[in-house]
């Protein structure tokens, strides 16, 4: 579903600073408690570093030398290094968004978010986006200049060597596999576009985090017991820092943390399954959905995702297409966790099997109409997801009338238009803005 918010497309790999209390959190001192009740990590305080300065030669020389180690990767040639002030660093972000989308593609963008319900009327997506990356970066990693760039103040002290092995991670993999290959030259889908994200940040999260741990004799091989002490944890620790990510809307806050969270957990199942292989592995045949990171399983599997067709309807041939793109297990998972509840979400989404949107406008009326389908693993998933869109239709609606409601179909108008939704088969098919 999302296209540009917080895509390396730009060039730009983000560690975003939210993810920094949850690992200062993992000290010695905070995880005692946790460690004698069983828990497994101990992340060492690393040394303290000049905030602001860029690491000096043998810190990086030491990180490297253990993720050579844990990769079987040595680092080809030298990176840049360079630090930005929050100031230099937002305006980057600025020029970045400027150069990778126009004002209009964004507002098409926004446009179909709105009326699927992932954001609110009054929503400024392009503003907003600009806003909650400058909160969020902590250190970047710039394919397309081949360098690192460090946000000033953005990483406490103790932080600074795991922002450090991250960033180095995504020189390596970019010096072995070309990461700008990797991220922009894959098949342009959106869900594929997720899916490789989360791979580049899983990898540099789960480096990050293995390089933290081996310092203490400890390894996440074959210990997700750790993660899944940290990642429940992970937004819901940093929001109250963070007024920017604290106000954004659900989507927009899982479309943040979902390469890193997602991206680790989906990391670990491989390495236990690969080994140290994995790393290469996934760079090469990366999985193809937000689905397949969720469910390693279906990775192995090479599940891969069906197909499915959009709704048809009278004048649809007098509409423009303004933009078009998929709808992924993760959105789903999204919009019933937002207006239903997040067991339903969390239960039903799985069932996913292909989605899809296009978002028209009538050329006169400059009204835009929103037809999308997804396709479920039966009819009774397919119903299941009518139940819970009617509740999304309820909430994101003014002015709402129901002119027909079924366990297979709904129908009526809200401020949008018209809408029509079906269950045809295993298919949820839907009409929106209808004039
Ligand atoms: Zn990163």
């Amino acid at each position: 579903m999302t296209k540009l918010t917080f895509r390396p497309a730009h060039g730009l790999s983000v560690l975003t600073a939210l993810l920094l209390p949850v690992l200062a959190a993992m000290t010695p001192a905070a995880l005692l408690a946790q460690e004698q009740q069983g828990s497994v990590v101990v992340l060492p305080v690393a040394p303290p570093v000049d905030p602001g300065a860029v690491p000096s030669a043998e810190q990086i020389d030491r990180i490297l030398g253990q993720i050579s180690t844990i990769t079987g990767l040595k680092l080809k040639h030298p990176v840049p290094m360079t630090a930005l002030s929050k100031a230099e660093w937002r305006q980057w972000v600025e020029e970045r968004l400027k150069e990778s989308a126009k004002p209009e593609e964004i507002k098409v963008e926004e446009t179909a978010m709105k009326i699927f319900g992932f954001l609110p009327p009054d929503f400024d997506l392009r503003a907003s986006t600009v806003d909650l990356m400058s909160e969020q970066a902590a250190a970047v990693y710039d394919h397309k200049k081949k360098r690192m760039i460090f946000v000033q103040g953005a990483a406490p002290d103790e932080m600074q060597e795991a922002v450090l092995a991250h960033e180095l991670s995504h020189a390596l993999a970019d010096q072995h596999f070309d990461m700008g290959r990797f991220l922009e030259k894959g098949p342009h889908s959106d869900e594929s576009e997720s899916a490789r994200l989360a791979v580049v940040e899983g990898q540099a999260m789960w480096i990050m985090l293995e390089v933290m741990l081996n310092r203490n004799g400890q390894s996440l091989t074959k210990n997700s017991a750790a993660l899944e002490l940290m990642i429940p944890s992970m937004g819901k620790m940093a929001a109250s820092q963070y007024p920017v990510f604290e106000k954004s809307p659900l989507y927009l806050k899982e479309s943040l943390l979902f390469p890193y969270s997602a991206g680790l957990l989906f990391q670990q199942a491989v390495i236990d399954k690969l080994g140290r292989d994995a790393f290469a592995a996934v760079l090469r045949d990366p999985p193809k959905t937000t689905q397949q990171v969720l469910h390693p399983a279906k990775y192995f599997a090479h599940a891969a995702a069906a197909s499915v067709e959009l709704p048809e309807f009278d004048g649809r041939n007098k509409l423009k297409k303004l933009t078009e793109g998929d709808v992924g297990e993760f959105d789903m998972r999204v919009l019933f966790e937002q207006y239903a509840s997040k067991k339903e979400a969390v239960e039903l989404a799985p069932e996913w099997r292909a989605g899809r949107f296009e978002l028209l406008e009538d050329k006169a009326a400059k009204q835009p109409v929103l037809r999308w389908s997804v396709l479920w693993s039966s009819p009774e998933s397919a119903r299941k997801a009518l139940s819970l869109y009617l509740k999304v239709i309820e909430q994101k609606s003014q002015q709402l009338k129901w002119t027909r409601q079924s366990a297979e179909a709904a129908e009526g108008s809200n401020q949008l238009g018209g809408y029509r939704i079906l269950v045809d088969g295993s298919r949820l098919a839907a009409i929106e803005g209808l004039r």
